[in-house]
């Protein structure tokens, strides 16, 4: 390879670190901010709930069914926060509590909730195996 083309394969090789650990930082901050408006939304539909269970017990009326469609909408919402928020703690390499979920900062050795062992499985992002090698090589 001659010395221009080699600078070049350099070059980009510096610049696809630089616009992962970008992009990186932007999908982070998507991911917040999906999580703070589905945190948003639920806390609508608790509202929404408060009311449809208040209304319900002052006129006697049936709301059953559509209480329970918010509540089960509820519970969909709060998983979906759930992931999203593990997705982020993942992604800042924060440290997941395989006892209690909860999320710790890198380098943590106990959960600082539940006490358990944490586990590290944190990857270091910079000198990481290639992730693409090919697993299916034939024996
Ligand atoms: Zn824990």
């Amino acid at each position: 390879m001659g010395f221009i083309e080699e600078t070049i394969v350099k070059a980009k090789e510096v610049f696809d670190v630089a616009g992962r650990k970008t992009s990186e930082a932007i999908t982070i901050q998507k991911l917040k901010v999906n999580a703070a408006s589905l945190d948003a939304q639920i806390a609508k539909d608790y509202e929404a709930l408060g009311r449809l269970v208040y209304a319900g017990s002052r006129e006697k009326s049936e709301n059953q069914e559509a209480t329970e469609e918010l509540m089960a909408e509820i519970d969909a919402k709060r998983l979906q926060l759930e992931s999203l928020q593990a997705e982020i703690a993942h992604m800042k390499g924060n440290l997941i509590c395989s006892g209690c979920g909860a999320s710790n900062m890198p380098g943590a050795v106990f959960c600082s909730k539940c006490g358990k062992k944490l586990q590290n499985t944190q990857k270091k992002q910079d000198d990481a195996p290639a992730a693409e090698e090919p697993a299916d090589a034939e024996k």
